[in-house]
């Protein structure tokens, strides 16, 4: 077997064991977003917030989601535990869908170059 057989071998491999993993990880409830924080003056007139410039209500957390990140959807004053835990799934989903599209860019590549030999 030439080299390039071998190199083109493992990124086969390591494609197959992404699949398995996209598989894997988009089963369990995933979200790919992220989460943002706000701090608020409220603007009434006796609070706090209005008497001390340093003085702000929050933070306030959002999720904002793909595909623009453009909407918020509001989380309250503490971040749910399944929603971080979800966006940390969504993060390796992510990861690994990436990493397997350009492995598989790689495989084409190198797939062409052996065909036209
Ligand atoms: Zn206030």
């Amino acid at each position: 077997m030439s080299p390039i057989d071998n190199i083109l071998e493992q990124l086969i491999e390591e494609s197959r064991e992404l699949e398995k993993k996209i598989a894997t990880l988009s089963r369990k409830p995933y979200i790919i977003g992220f989460i943002s924080k706000k701090y608020i003056k409220c603007g009434k007139k006796n609070c706090k917030c209005q008497k001390n410039k340093n003085y702000y209500h929050g933070p306030y957390y959002y999720l904002r989601k793909e595909p623009d990140y453009k909407y918020r959807t509001y989380l309250g004053k503490t971040i749910p535990e399944n929603i971080e835990e979800e966006i940390k799934t969504g993060l390796l989903l992510k990861e690994a869908i990436e990493r397997k599209r350009k492995i598989d860019q790689t495989i084409k590549k190198i797939s062409n170059l052996l065909v036209k030999k």
